[in-house]
């Protein structure tokens, strides 16, 4: 039998089938169309899934259910309670697509979908416990205990992003005021930047990359900069490493995990920053002789939002 995996993102949707073992068989993918609206979204994810289908000619019959990574919280049932990117709000995904393709869907936090395929096939393989992160546009995560997918009682657990662990700024998106996200995630690193920008005299090698045009900065530069050893932008490395050494120790002593694999866009800049991390992490670590937890950088990039979902309807048709 095989699965169908769905990404779903503000920007793109991608659709894949994947097999048992978790190969992608065939994939397709087009951009979000928003505007539409949750009908119109839903529209164009059934169109997709039969795009990919009939390409790979495989049919329904064979197809045991559908998975589908959301970027929001949802119950298990599917039923999504926000969508900031998507602008949805309480909306049954779930039951609209089991209407609209006949299958059984099931629907899951695009961190946690993540977390499964780095669990199935990447680098927290088989790992009993694990944390996956993803840093992006803001911070996601998602957790596998005891070789289970954990998500909380409702489905709303696991929102790292929106841990506090300091005083900021600027406000987070959610409302609140030190959000794990709102100092480690490229959103992040670009604001910190720009504050720099405005107040520092020597504005070293960013300011003459974005040809003094604050719109031109991205996360990328940053680290770019860095890397060539300018000031400003190692500060903002430092600063970046200094809160994601606290929020991972803060997982580490909660949760004990064999391993933190951390994913997403600012992950491709791991180069950077990764050996800083760990001598920082082992300064807030609690049982500092045992320092245990690898951290590393997860493996499936873009793929793993599509075998994660199909993986996730197995591991959940299996349980049931
Ligand atoms: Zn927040």
């Amino acid at each position: 039998m095989y699965y169908i995996g769905v990404d779903l993102g503000g920007t793109s949707i991608k659709v894949g089938i994947v097999s048992e073992k978790g190969d992608i068989i065939a994939k397709t993918s087009s951009t979000t169309p928003v505007e539409k609206g949750f009908e119109g979204v839903a529209a164009k994810i059934k169109e997709l899934i039969n795009k990919v289908m009939v390409e790979s000619k495989i049919d329904k019959e064979n197809i045991a259910a559908i998975g589908i990574g959301i970027p929001g919280a949802c119950s298990k049932e599917g039923f999504v309670y926000f969508a900031t990117n998507l602008f949805w709000k309480d909306v049954a995904l779930g039951e609209k697509l089991q209407v609209l393709t006949g299958l059984k869907v099931y629907v899951e936090n695009d961190a946690t979908v993540a977390a499964v395929a780095e669990y199935i096939k990447g680098v927290t393989k088989g790992k009993k416990n694990s944390i996956f992160l993803t840093l992006g546009t803001g911070l996601g995560g998602g957790f596998i205990i005891n070789h289970e997918i954990y998500s909380g009682s409702h489905g709303i657990g696991t929102e790292i992003g929106h841990v506090v662990i300091g005083e900021n700024f600027y406000d987070c998106n959610c409302g609140n005021n030190g959000c794990f996200e709102t100092f480690v995630s490229a959103t992040a690193i670009i604001k910190y930047c720009k504050k720099l920008l405005a107040e520092e005299k020597d504005k070293g090698l960013i300011y003459n990359r974005i040809n003094g045009n604050l719109d031109n900065l991205n996360a990328k530069i940053i680290f770019d900069c860095a890397k060539e050893g300018d000031h400003l932008a190692l500060k903002v490395v430092d600063r970046m490493v200094h809160y994601l050494a606290i929020g991972l120790a803060n997982l580490i002593n909660l949760f004990d995990p064999d391993i933190i694999a951390i994913g997403g866009g600012v992950a491709e800049a791991g180069d950077v920053f990764l050996k800083k991390l760990k001598a920082e992490v082992k300064k807030y670590i609690y049982v500092k002789c045992m320092n245990v937890t690898e951290i590393a950088l997860a493996t499936l990039k873009n793929d793993a939002g599509m075998i994660g979902s199909g993986m996730y309807a197995k591991l959940n048709l299996e349980k049931e």
